[in-house]
């Protein structure tokens, strides 16, 4: 029996989780936010560094664990933003040093992949799901194969949820830009069109947004038909690449992640090609979409179970890294 401390801390959210036997014990989190404008990498730090403490013993509390009760602590090694990743590694080592316990080091999206899981991805005959990953930095298409997930298609500039944040920031919205968006887009009157830019498996985002913002100056288009047009543009340009991920790969499952998953339209675009062609959909709740504590104690405790892990002793040899791809890991844990 273990349990698993899990800390998330790549970019505007910080959160702690703990996870004892596949179960989550609790789930807390508190994210940075602005009015307007994006996000600030040494603002975001400081709001982790403010925060951490008062999360850290509400999830302990909320578990009804003692600090001393737990066998290792996780936390996101990267991808993200250095001064964020920072936070979160001092804290990792803070607590493994104090308890003298050791240290899982994960990657981010492999992790917003495995906590598909606890819905049922990856347990078919078929094997393993094809991902469609789309949060604020990243926007990938991945699947499992020969020891290593791999990148089957990606964004080829910036990633979908940056892609709404910039648009809803250059419209006068603050951060995280993407409900906001929804909620205009269920407002809207007609579909205005827009460029279109898949590149075989990989997608383009910059050019869509350029054409966004001179439609907005233009002043000739409602921002509610704007938003919607957005969603349904880049909604389908993932759900095309996905579906031939799907096809090459023969499987038949699509697992949904990532911060923009949170959309009820990209939702219920992936159930219906994925109802088309007879293949399961799989789509965790929304607080374990988002970034989140809970995932990476979920995957900590998977790769501590394989003996995955760094003595508290040998602390000096764990580091950040913020530039860290998911097809870089070996995934010695399966
Ligand atoms: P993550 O980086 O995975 O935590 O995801 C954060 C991103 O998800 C931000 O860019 C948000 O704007 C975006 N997001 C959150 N909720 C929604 C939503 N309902 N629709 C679109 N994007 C969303
Ligand atoms: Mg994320």
């Amino acid at each position: 029996m273990t349990i698993i401390l899990g800390i998330e801390s790549t970019a505007h959210t910080f959160g702690i989780g703990i996870v004892k036997n596949s179960n989550i014990l609790s789930n807390i989190k508190k994210s940075y936010t602005t009015e307007e404008g994006g996000i600030i990498p040494i603002d975001a730090a400081k709001h982790h560094q403010e925060n951490k403490h008062e999360i850290y013993f509400e999830a302990l509390d909320e578990a009804k664990i003692k600090e001393e009760d737990i066998d290792a602590i996780a936390f996101s090694q990267g991808p993200g933003l250095a001064p964020c990743l920072l936070e979160g590694m001092r804290f990792a080592k803070e607590i493994s040093k104090k308890f003298k316990k050791p240290i899982v080091y994960i990657n981010h999206c492999i992790a917003h992949l495995e906590i598909g899981k606890i819905v049922g991805a990856g347990d078919s005959e078929a094997g393993s799901s094809v991902m469609l990953y789309v949060s604020g930095a990243n926007t990938q298409i991945i699947a499992y194969a020969s020891g290593k997930y791999r990148i089957f298609g990606e964004t080829l500039d910036i990633g979908a949820g940056n892609f709404i944040d910039t648009f809803a920031r250059y419209a006068g919205i603050g951060f995280p830009g993407g409900p906001a968006i929804e909620k205009l887009a269920k407002k809207r009157k007609k579909y205005v069109e827009l460029p279109y830019k898949v590149k075989g498996m990989d997608i383009a985002l910059s050019g869509i947004l350029t054409n966004l913002k001179q439609k907005l100056e233009s002043k000739k288009y409602s921002l509610s038909d704007l938003a919607y047009s957005m969603q349904e543009t880049v909604f389908t340009m993932l759900v095309e690449t996905a579906e031939r991920a799907l096809a090459h790969t023969g499987s038949n499952e699509l697992l949904l992640g990532g911060g923009v998953a949170c959309n009820s339209r990209l939702q219920e675009m992936c159930k219906i090609m994925c109802k088309e062609r007879d293949a399961k959909f799989f789509c965790p709740e929304k607080s374990l979409l988002v970034d989140n504590g809970a995932m990476i104690a979920f995957l900590g405790e998977i790769m501590f179970d394989k003996g995955i892990k760094v003595s508290y002793k040998n602390l000096d040899e764990v580091d950040i890294k913020p530039r860290q791809r998911t097809d870089e890991v070996d995934v010695n844990w399966k």
